[in-house]
């Protein structure tokens, strides 16, 4: 008995492991140095203007005054390299009502890319064309009559507190969810999953979806959430596939770099989205143990996910690879039906088989799921990307319910 031991100790370690995959093109995914923005007030007392970055998802890293008006903003990826995603964060206050011009400036080679958005403190509007124009090479905003507080942001404001908010609602609303964390992050965030299953759990397929990855996409968040609503509407469909499958939703998962307000990464520098190999991040690891355990507790299978992003334009990115999942026909009954179901909607896919560790490969490499990298445009509007959200989700329910009968 006592030469068993080690040998269960072993059994152990390697039950609690999430399994590693190989990929072609391997991503190194050890942490690396950011530099973290310093959380403050830029006064400008002779003018009645303060800027701060003093909120959760804020991102502003320096302001020069060019004149009573006019303010250059600085804004920094929190490491390099890392692609073009200039996100930036901050509140202006002003006693009296004036007219500001803000410059955006970023290091090169990085560009602006999101049109601002505005909240006065009545809801978030989009900067329109003719408050925005070139200087110097730098994108100005010209913000007219501030008064009182006004947020700009690179897309609205959609913090851990937003997130969590959000996810409570929903389980208020319905038992079937259990809102919890299953890990931590770098800087001790936790780490959320909705688990969401109605009746006996055993055997019953897994279905996963993921948001968040990268901060900034913000628009895919909104698609995850009208996706999120739509199969928690308590509808016949949606109590039939619950009956049907057990649902591990993921609505944050990079929460450190979405409350420093990073381009991209995580605290620990990495994109997290390269790390579905060998989970050197702690935001990878804990998921993918959470859902192995899952799998392994419940003698089930992963079948599909889905990872909400956003990029230039709305796009879907799909495995080539199909016939070794378990709904070989899904994404083709799954596309046609969206196209059928919103007006002038085509839907543009990209299919390929992924070479990198993201977690679309992951879905099919690891569990031979269905995986989908679900992307809305960056400016798609935002009444659009609703309908998207509920339409993808009705059809989804609709075709798998079909397919278990
Ligand atoms: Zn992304």
């Amino acid at each position: 008995m006592k030469n068993l031991l080690p040998y269960c100790a072993l059994l152990f370690v390697l039950s609690c492991s999430p399994t590693k995959l190989r990929f072609e093109r391997p991503v190194n995914t050890t942490s690396r140095p950011i530099s973290i923005q310093d959380k403050k007030q830029f006064a400008y007392p002779e003018s009645d203007v303060v800027f701060s970055n003093d909120f959760d998802g804020a991102r502003l890293n320096g302001v020069i005054q060019e004149n009573d008006s006019t303010y250059r903003l600085r804004i920094t990826p929190e490491n390099i390299p890392i692609n073009n995603s200039a996100y930036y964060a901050f509140k202006i206050k002003s006693t009296k009502a004036q007219n500001l011009y803000l410059q955006f400036d970023y290091p090169p080679p990085y560009t602006h890319r999101y049109v601002p958005k505005i909240n006065r403190g009545n809801g978030w509007t989009v900067a329109a064309g003719e408050f925005i124009n070139t200087i110097d090479g730098r994108t100005q905003l010209k913000l007219t009559k501030v008064s009182g507080t006004v947020l700009v942001s690179a897309q609205e404001l959609q913090n851990s507190g937003h997130v969590a908010q959000w996810a409570e609602a929903q389980q208020a609303k319905n038992s079937m969810i259990d809102f919890k964390s299953i890990g931590e992050s770098t800087l001790g965030r936790p780490i959320w999953v909705m688990d969401i299953q109605q009746g006996n759990a055993k055997g019953k397929p897994v279905i996963v979806f993921f948001t968040r990855q990268h901060p900034p996409e913000v628009t895919g968040y909104l698609a995850f959430k009208a996706f999120m609503e739509e199969l928690l509407s308590k509808t016949d469909l949606s109590d039939d596939f619950f009956d049907q499958y057990h649902i591990l939703a993921f609505p944050l998962v990079n929460p450190d770099g979405v409350d420093l307000g990073h381009w991209r990464h995580n605290a620990g520098g990495v994109d997290t989205n390269r790390d579905w190999s060998k989970y050197r991040q702690p935001e990878t690891r804990a998921i993918v143990k959470y859902i192995e355990k899952t799998l392994r507790k419940e003698k089930a299978n992963l079948v599909l996910g889905l990872d909400f992003h956003s990029t230039w334009y709305d796009v879907f990115y799909t495995n080539k690879e199909r016939q070794s999942t378990p709904f070989p026909n899904f994404l083709d009954q799954w596309f046609s039906a969206l196209e059928a179901r919103i007006p002038n909607y085509k839907v543009n896919e990209k299919a390929s088989n992924s070479t990198q560790p993201v977690s679309k490969g992951w879905l099919l490499y690891g569990h031979n799921a269905v995986g989908v990298t679900y992307e809305i445009g960056d400016e798609t509007p935002r009444d659009s990307i609703q309908l998207i959200g509920q339409t993808s989700a009705k059809a989804l329910m609709e075709i798998l319910v079909e397919e278990k009968q």
